[in-house]
């Protein structure tokens, strides 16, 4: 089982359409070594991978303790992260959000990061956000994914209008350049389908796994910097109390509202081919 643990909504950079600026001022305060030590204990026995994201969780002051705990438990830790800074102890994987790699503000400190990433052996995922406007990145966007990434993660920057070509191309034209590199690239958010041609659309299925499904209800859960309020995804706010699932399954225990989000449709979506097909439900469901 993989839970995702968000120790704080803190992050020193403001990047465009983060979730974390929202939940900031309902979380100010950060997870405690014994709420974190009493989630492990919630999922003892089951958990073998944890994420840890945020804000920037690389700035909880427990988080080079946690890694080693969860390490020293044979259970595999990711960090998502902005690269501005490194943990001491090193996790398994890191996710880097890289679209500020591309900009000379902050491009320095993150790759320096990111060698020493990739010196200790952590597997670098970059994740690529990508609007309108991101054509001018794609040729440098694959070259630091030549030189860094294990993986690539791609996803539109929501919200998206549905129908956006221009969003469309500019992600199919990364990913296209990413695989002809033989770099291993997924889009990683069920995105709206008629963003894309359907030549697009056919390669982006066929070589990125890319859906426009969402994935959930799933059995993995987010846990918020308090310890206790639990959601589905760290997009979708569907605050439960983690004390609520002691006798139910994360899956159970959300199939309901997921599928009620899921068959709630706008007015684009109505004569849709894929929304009737079930092919799509109007792309992330945090955004639809
Ligand atoms: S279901 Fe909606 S979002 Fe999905 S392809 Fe059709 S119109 Fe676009
Ligand atoms: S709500 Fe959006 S981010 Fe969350 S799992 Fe679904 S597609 Fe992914």
């Amino acid at each position: 089982m993989l839970i995702y643990i968000i120790p704080t909504y803190e992050c020193g950079l403001n990047c465009k359409s983060c979730y974390s600026q929202k939940y900031k001022e309902i979380y100010s305060e950060c997870l405690t070594w014994e709420m974190f030590i009493s989630i492990y204990n919630r999922f003892e026995g089951k958990l073998n991978r944890v994420a840890f994201i945020g804000g920037e969780a690389i700035k909880w002051k427990f988080i080079n303790e946690a890694i080693l705990f969860l390490s020293n438990k044979g259970i595999k830790v990711s960090v998502f992260t902005n690269g501005m800074d490194i943990s001491r102890t090193m996790p398994d994987h890191v996710i880097i959000n890289a679209n500020n790699l591309l900009t000379e503000f902050h491009s320095d400190l993150m790759i320096n990061s990111i060698e020493q990433y990739k010196v200790n052996r952590v597997k670098v995922t970059l994740r690529f956000n990508i609007d309108k406007s991101f054509e001018k990145y794609i040729g440098n966007a694959i070259v630091v994914s030549k030189k860094y990434a294990d993986f690539v993660s791609l996803s539109p920057l929501f919200p998206v209008k549905y129908s956006e070509k221009k969003v469309g191309s500019n992600l199919f034209m990364l990913a296209q350049g990413l695989i002809d590199n033989k770099i291993t690239s997924r889009v990683s958010r069920a995105v709206p389908l008629c963003i894309f041609t359907e030549n697009q659309r056919i390669y982006l299925e066929k070589n990125c796994n890319m859906r426009g499904v969402c994935s959930l209800p799933t059995n993995s859960i987010v846990v918020n910097p308090d310890g206790v309020s639990v959601q589905p995804c760290v997009e979708l706010s569907i605050i439960k109390k983690l004390d609520s699932l002691i006798n139910k399954s994360i899956k159970e225990e959300y199939r309901c509202e997921i599928q009620t989000l899921k068959n709630e449709i706008s007015c684009e979506c109505a004569e849709c081919a894929f929304y009737k097909g079930r092919k799509c439900f109007g792309g992330c469901l945090a955004y639809k």
